[in-house]
């Protein structure tokens, strides 16, 4: 049977899953009812699961169970000395691995979609899908278990906690999930659900980057406050805000490669308590999205 209609066999567990995920987000980096549901989506099969020290993330290594001596034919293979009593094959270094990656954590929103599946905590919500990312490498692990017997190498699944912000992932590779499997994994593969874009049913990928990075821009501006009627006597922080969104935005699109794009955006822009006074700081946060580390050109 094709793993498609194998796939179709689990939609309606999946689908359960994934509202259950959605009533009961979680944010950040502890995620203690998401973890529970996840270890309990695996219950059963045959995963090697390893939870984290730092953050509730779990990771679960399937050992693939088709012959690696035959084909694998890996430079790890033939380097490996001979003889040196492994009968089972199972020096972890002649074994290819992959990772798949799903995070976990919802948003700090308050939802008011009105489906019957909606948030019950006050302030969280999966508002980025990340209960469908969670739902759909369950999915991928009973499928990959089911085809164990067929797989040339092991598998690692990694369940992040903490996307939004937090830096899941690094507390995840400090902790070991890049070879959790022995080897370091070959390729690691992730996605993100793109329902306001894209047609129900359809994926889309290209070679090169896909997604974005994303890195965050603090700016305080120190100025010396006074009184609004005499700015000349005050170093006017908020003018110099005002600037700099307005400058950001031209930067953006004179300094870089419109091939190679650059996205800046101004979420935070704070000064001043009163009208006519003339603060001493002002505060301006951006996020920043880039698609590679090419720098601007001047
Ligand atoms: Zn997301």
């Amino acid at each position: 049977m094709p793993i498609t209609e194998d796939a179709r066999d689990l939609q309606e567990d999946l689908v359960r899953l994934r509202h259950d995920l959605h009533r009961r987000p979680e944010i950040g980096l502890h995620l203690p009812r998401t973890q529970e549901r996840v270890i309990q989506a695996l219950d059963g099969l045959p995963f090697e699961i390893t939870l984290g020290k730092e953050t509730t993330s779990v990771t679960a290594v399937l050992r693939g169970g088709a012959g690696m001596q035959a084909g694998g034919g890996t430079p790890a293979a033939t380097a490996s000395p001979a003889g040196t009593g492994s009968p089972a094959g199972g020096k972890a270094a002649e074994r290819p691995a992959v990772l798949l990656r799903a995070d976990m954590d919802g948003l700090p929103v308050q939802e008011k979609t009105g489906v019957d599946y909606t948030s019950r905590t006050d302030g969280a919500m999966h508002a980025c899908g990340h209960d469908l990312h969670t739902s759909m490498l369950a999915g991928a692990a009973t499928l990959l278990a089911e085809k164990r017997h067929l797989l040339r190498g092991d598998v690692v699944l990694m369940f992040q906690p903490g996307e939004e912000g937090c830096d899941g992932a690094s507390y995840m590779i400090r902790e070991g999930v890049l070879d959790a499997a022995g080897p370091r994994v070959q390729a690691a593969y992730g996605m993100h659900v793109f329902s306001s874009l894209e047609e129900h049913g359809q994926f889309c990928t290209k070679p090169g980057v896909m997604l974005s990075a994303s890195d965050g821009l603090e700016v305080t501006i120190l100025g010396a406050g006074g009184h609004g009627s005499a700015p000349h006597a005050a170093k006017d922080p908020v003018t110099a805000a005002a600037e700099m969104v307005t400058a950001l935005q031209v930067m953006v699109t004179r300094q870089f490669n419109m091939f190679d794009p650059v996205v800046l955006s101004v979420g935070v822009l704070q000064a001043g308590t009163k009208r006519n006074v003339i603060p001493e700081t002002a505060r301006i946060e951006a996020t920043i999205r880039t698609f590679s580390e090419a720098p601007a050109s001047r």
